[in-house]
């Protein structure tokens, strides 16, 4: 019996559903199915550089699954780039990224924004920088100096 096959975290999509050759009609052309957890362990390995056990670590898989991912998204590429075929990009059970919350402290206005994306800097309805995520989870060391209150140093709220 086949292992369950694990979620696996993506972060977003990618710029196109497929890709082939230049100047062949996509009907005309063999096709590969790249899933999208092999796209990611490409962007994650090739693109961003990372070693393979931060990678894994994202995509919230083993070291090893990783490397049989990422070996498996190599030879599919190699043989369309080399068999002139076109990838398609489909599939794979993937999670959507997790969010972080943030809300506006003048207005109200609640946003959510996935790990990875950058802060807003001002809030969307009323232009205030004043804006607190929901859950605390790190902050930087010696920024707060706060004395059993709330403040804010760096961007970030500060508990302590
Ligand atoms: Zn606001």
């Amino acid at each position: 019996m086949p292992r369950p096959f694990k979620r696996r975290f993506v972060n977003g999509e990618p710029g196109a559903t497929s890709f082939k050759p230049a100047g062949v009609p996509g009907r005309e052309l063999a096709t590969v199915e790249l899933r999208f957890d092999e796209l990611e362990a490409i962007r994650l390995a090739d693109l961003e550089g990372l070693y393979q056990e931060e990678a894994a670590k994202q995509m919230g898989i083993s070291r090893a699954t990783f490397g049989r991912v990422l070996d498996g998204a190599h030879r599919k590429v190699a043989d369309a780039l080399l068999q002139g075929k076109m990838l398609v990009f489909k599939g794979g059970n993937v999670a959507a990224p997790q969010t972080r919350m943030f809300t506006c402290m003048d207005c109200g206005r609640r946003f959510s924004i996935p790990f990875g994306v950058k802060r807003p800097e001002i809030c969307v309805g009323c232009q205030s920088h004043r804006i607190q995520r929901e859950v605390v989870q790190e902050v930087p060391l010696g920024a707060c100096r706060g004395r059993g209150r709330r403040r804010w140093r760096g961007g970030r709220e500060c508990t302590t």
